[in-house]
């Protein structure tokens, strides 16, 4: 028996309440026929919903045998709604594409009660609708579909069966035989009937609920009365008014006989007041279906096809073009343009063709370059370079080379004789020696002997006498009293704790530049024409030849031991290079110890126990050593013409100080070449810079840094190449510049078809509910239909990727092998696909498919059962 007890239903309407039903008591039989009957708007669908647990109750309680409504978990409510109970509906609420028999099996999914298709066939006979379980429902008149709804509702057999207006859509003769139907069905079952029909009720109910305005009028419980037995009924009329004491005289005579006497419309009596039985109701957890759950996917592909494919195409060519603009993208040209520079031997390459000069010194700065020939490349590599070590030969006091000399600026070049000493270290032999200062080069003081197994430099007089300059000016008392023998104090000097000076070279640079000196005499002397002075010194040709020959060879300290740098870098000596200044002049960045600390110049770093830092050692050391000067010869260079410009730092350290180069060992790629080279080349020939190619990484690597500007090849073929990557970084550019719309729209595309369809799926999931169907059975589904959305973006878009890239690639090989005439293409994939670029984006597209699908599935939740008997009012 069911109890209702207090029920109150209140639906909240904005701001409003309605209370659809209120203090609704009454019992209800375990079979027969009810009819609630009332105006639109009483309650009744409101009472159907609550009596189905497709709708929560407010307040008050609904007693299934011993089980309240009200109390029961969410899965007991699954099970309830599928197992004891099934509804329904004036619209049928049946799966319109599906046929007759799925429709059917659908409400017993998931019961665990097996129904085999011949009772389906058997109840669909019975029904009078044979032979249409195959047919789709949508093809069936109203009647038919009636019957069908009928037959899922009471193919597993339930207690009770609601339903709501179950004729309203249906002609009389048809709505006679539904009834019909029903009434059969009550014999068994409790089967409660929303109706508009007085007549049918008063026909078919065997109780029936009137029911206005959230009340019950009256609860007419016609067959809760006994029908008397009229056989021996002598029935009277009402109207004829015998009084009751004479009919109970008559009953007592008759007494212990068959007659009885009554009033023809009191034939009914009412039994004694029921009972509310407590019985115990039991009720199974409703059976997961895996195989349900893919099939109501495929039926949400289906039913959303267009949505589906549109998802799955546009989704599939964003991530095509997005995979594409990821080839471009991460297209590194280092592997190609090597893998060219190998297959055609690129190992060496010449120089690009090509001058741009000025005439006056003054104008050159460092935006001016001056390009090499062939002619001049092929020299440069006849030129026997010598290793220079390029860390500074730190002069004290160097910025009195200013006092000594004037100042030197872009407007006065002309006035720093002194200035640019210490420039470096030469490795050098006697070999060298002469062919930089001559056969037969003299020393000014000094010996050569025993200087291959020493630690002393040779330097210059120039050098020398700048150092003396620098000196006087500060007062320091280098200057020997001996004008015979100038130097003699030099020799007792150690210059930045590290170089000592053995012998010193005779250049007679006095005599050479003696117009320059001349000139800064006059200029002392007549500091009215200073001006004038400087400005003809400036512009003269000998000028810049004394520039040239200063840093090809004058400024410069020249060892004549092999080892020299290797025992100074194995630390021999290192207590020494606590005074010097190189590691926070060059590392300032880096020069930290091991322990984070800061290296600074005062530190004392003992042999042995020495902490620097590791980048500091590899980057300056290691490279210092691994430079052997065997290596040279077959290094190809690249030679840039730096701009000339002369500053010089508060310390008095000549800074951008890069004229005249040769090969470098060290990172700053400085080196020098001999006056004669400079000669030879005669032109303005302001500085040289250089990179070392060590391999055909190397020149990729001149490709790359961004010295496209300056750095060309007459190798056709690497120029072709170079073209190339240039028209594929456009694309590129292009491709990454829309990448963010291309997600955006991606983005859009997948969260919108995702809600779509969920939305468009709400009436399913309403029908699921009513059927019993828990939250988990239906967001399966969900998950299943994401999967499919995924895996099929996933498939087409990897095939479309593969073949869009294979595609691309053949066109711009052919156009390139069209243009340009090579075969390089046959070694570079110009778009290369990635697997990887796939899953990335196809990533995109799963969490926003997730997204899309998730958020709505925690909705299903909240989707109430009753969502389609709203639709249907
Ligand atoms: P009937 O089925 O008898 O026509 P209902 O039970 O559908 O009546 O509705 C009873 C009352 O509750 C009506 O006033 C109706 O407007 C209101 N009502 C029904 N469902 C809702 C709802 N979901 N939200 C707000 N009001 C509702
Ligand atoms: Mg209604």
């Amino acid at each position: 028996m069911i109890q209702v007890k207090d029920l109150v239903k209140v639906y909240q309407a904005g701001d409003s309440e309605v209370r659809a039903l209120d203090n609704v008591s009454f019992t209800l039989p375990d079979k027969g026929m009810i009819f609630i009957v009332g105006k639109s708007g009483s309650g009744k669908s409101t009472l159907l919903n609550m009596l189905g647990a497709l709708d929560d109750v407010t307040s008050g309680s609904i007693m299934i045998g011993d089980k309240d409504i009200a109390q029961m978990t969410p899965n007991e409510l699954d099970s309830y709604r599928n197992q004891y109970l099934s509804v329904i509906y004036q619209n049928y609420n049946l799966f319109e594409k599906e046929t007759v028999l799925d429709n059917i099996l659908i409400s017993s999914a998931i019961s665990g009660k097996e129904i085999s298709k011949e009772s389906i066939t058997e109840l669909l006979e019975k029904l009078d609708v044979a032979n249409i379980e195959n047919k789709k429902v949508v093809n069936l008149s109203g009647g038919q579909k009636q019957r069908v709804a009928i037959a899922r509702a009471i193919v597993k057999e339930p207690r009770l069966l609601l339903a709501d207006e179950p004729t309203g859509n249906l002609d009389h003769r048809t709505a006679k035989m539904i009834f019909d139907i029903l009434k059969k069905v009550s014999e068994k079952t409790l089967v409660v009937i929303i109706s508009h029909d007085n007549d049918s009720a008063l026909e078919y109910a065997d109780e029936i609920i009137r029911i206005s305005d959230g009340h019950i009028d009256s609860h007419d419980l016609r067959n809760r009365y006994y029908r008397k037995n009229t056989d021996n009924l002598i029935m009277l009329d009402e109207t004829q008014n015998i009084d009751k004491e004479v009919i109970s005289k008559i009953n007592t005579a008759l007494k212990g006989t068959d007659y009885r006497l009554g009033y023809k419309d009191k034939l009914y009596v009412k039994k004694e007041e029921d009972n509310y039985t407590e019985e115990h109701i039991e009720l199974k957890e409703n059976k997961f279906n895996f195989k349900l759950s893919l099939k109501s996917a495929w039926e949400f592909v289906k039913n959303n096809v267009s949505v589906f494919v549109m998802n799955f195409v546009i989704s599939s060519l964003l991530i095509v073009l997005l995979v594409l603009s990821m080839c471009f993208a991460s297209l590194d040209t280092r592997p190609a343009m090597k893998t060219v520079s190998k297959k055609f031997n690129m190992k060496t390459m010449s120089l690009i063709k090509g001058y741009s000069y000025t005439n006056d010194v003054n104008d050159v700065n460092s935006s001016h370059f001056v390009f090499l020939n062939d002619d001049d490349f092929e020299m440069f590599k006849d030129i026997k370079y010598r290793k220079i070590y390029s860390i500074d030969m730190y002069i004290p006091n160097s910025s009195n080379h200013d006092m000594a000399l004037g100042r030197v600026t872009k407007d006065n070049a002309f006035g720093a004789f002194y200035a640019q000493t210490g420039l470096g270290v030469v490795d050098s032999d006697i070999a060298y020696l002469k062919f930089v200062f001559g056969e037969n080069f003299e020393l000014a003081a000094g010996s050569l002997d025993g200087l291959e197994s020493s630690t002393k430099l040779i330097i210059t007089d120039y050098f020398a006498d700048s150092i003396l300059y620098i000196d006087k000016a500060t007062k320091k008392s280098l200057q020997s009293k001996d004008p015979n023998d100038p130097y003699q104090k030099l020799f007792n000097r150690v210059f930045n704790g590290r170089y000592e000076i053995g012998a010193i070279i005779k250049t007679n640079y006095k005599a050479q530049y003696s117009y320059l000196l001349d000139s800064i005499k006059k200029k002392s002397k007549d500091p009215n024409n200073a001006g004038a002075i400087a400005n003809e010194v400036s512009s003269s040709q000998i000028l810049k030849s004394f520039y040239d020959d200063v840093l090809a060879r004058l400024a410069y300290g020249y060892t004549l031991n092999p080892n020299f740098y290797d025992d100074y870098i194995n630390f021999k000596d290192f207590a020494m290079l606590n005074n010097c200044y190189f590691l926070d002049e060059h590392f300032e960045d880096i020069s930290k110890t091991d322990d984070g600390a800061d290296l600074r110049k005062d530190d004392t770093l003992n042999p042995g126990e020495i902490k620097m830092n590791k980048a500091v050692y590899e980057s300056y050391f290691k490279i210092t050593l691994d430079a052997t000067q065997s290596n040279f010869e077959e290094k190809t260079i690249y030679l840039k013409h730096q701009g000339y410009e002369e500053s010089v730092n508060d310390e008095g350290t000549m800074i951008d100080e890069l004229r005249v180069v040769g090969i470098s060992t060290t990172s700053n790629s400085e080196l020098l070449v001999s006056k004669e080279t400079v000669e030879k080349l005669n032109r303005e020939v302001i500085g040289v810079f250089a990179i070392m190619i060590y391999d055909s990484q190397d020149i990729v690597d001149a490709y790359n840094l961004g010295y496209n500007n300056y750095y060309y090849t007459d190798s056709p073929t690497f120029n072709k190449v170079f073209m190339l990557f240039k028209i594929i970084s456009i694309f590129s550019n292009i491709f990454m510049a829309i990448e963010g719309l291309l997600l955006v729209v991606l983005f859009v595309i997948v969260v919108f078809s995702g809600v779509k369809v969920i939305k468009k799926e709400e009436y399913r999931i309403g029908v699921y509910k009513s059927l019993g169907y828990g939250n988990k059975q239906i967001s399966l589904s969900f998950v299943w239909y994401m999967i499919l959305v995924v895996v099929s973006i996933f498939i087409v878009s990897t095939l479309m990727s593969l073949a869009l890239s294979f595609i691309a690639n053949a066109i711009m090989k052919n156009a390139f092998a069209f243009y340009m005439k090579t075969a390089i293409y046959n070694y570079i994939d110009l778009i290369k696909f990635r697997f990887i670029h796939v899953l990335y984006f196809n990533a995109f597209v799963f969490a926003f498919t997730a997204m899309s699908i998730f958020i709505p599935i925690i909705s299903i939740r909240k989707i109430k059962p009753n969502n389609i008997i709203r639709r249907a009012d």
